[in-house]
């Protein structure tokens, strides 16, 4: 039997929040009044599972792939990053083995949302749910989560694949 190679990547990352803005995180649009500004659509949590599976896969990360200045992801859906990176892990032989999420914002609470972003990430992830974890937290009032200026996620992915040569 082949032996199997892993590897674990981590993504973080941070958005801040303002008017007249959809919040979208984890694909899943969630109803507030404000939302997340940035040059795509702001997902954190994409953003933060793009980059943890760059970083596992050693592929750099998402300034890299998609940089803001490049008008072709302005207003884009942070899923159709997400399938971009995807196809080039899929493609060098990495399978994802799980993950674990985390969504830090001090409003909206996010914890009704779990399941739906879970459910979400399993569809783009073509995952099972019991290999993808979410977890949300508050600010607990403090800095500028805490304070409800800003969202943040962190993503820790493992992966694997058959050992090659
Ligand atoms: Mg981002």
């Amino acid at each position: 039997m082949d032996a199997l190679n892993y590897r674990i990547g981590l993504g973080n990352d941070v958005h801040r929040l303002a008017e007249n803005r959809r919040l979208i995180l984890g694909g899943v649009d969630i109803p507030y009044e404000r939302g997340l500004v940035g040059h795509s659509d702001a997902d954190v949590l994409l953003h933060a599972l793009i980059d943890a599976l760059l970083g596992a896969t050693g592929q750099g990360d998402i300034g890299e792939w998609f940089p803001n200045s490049d008008v072709r992801y302005a207003g884009c859906d942070s899923a159709d990053l997400l399938r971009e990176v995807l196809g080039a892990v899929a493609e060098a032989g990495w399978r994802i083995i799980n993950l674990d999420c985390i969504v830090s914002a001090e409003s909206p609470r996010l914890g009704p949302f779990k399941p739906l972003i879970r459910q979400r990430l399993s569809e783009l992830l073509q995952l099972d749910r019991e290999r993808i974890n979410v977890k949300a937290k508050s600010g607990e009032q403090v800095g500028p989560i805490g304070r409800g200026e800003a969202v943040s996620a962190e993503v820790v992915v493992l992966l694997y694949r058959e050992q090659l040569g």
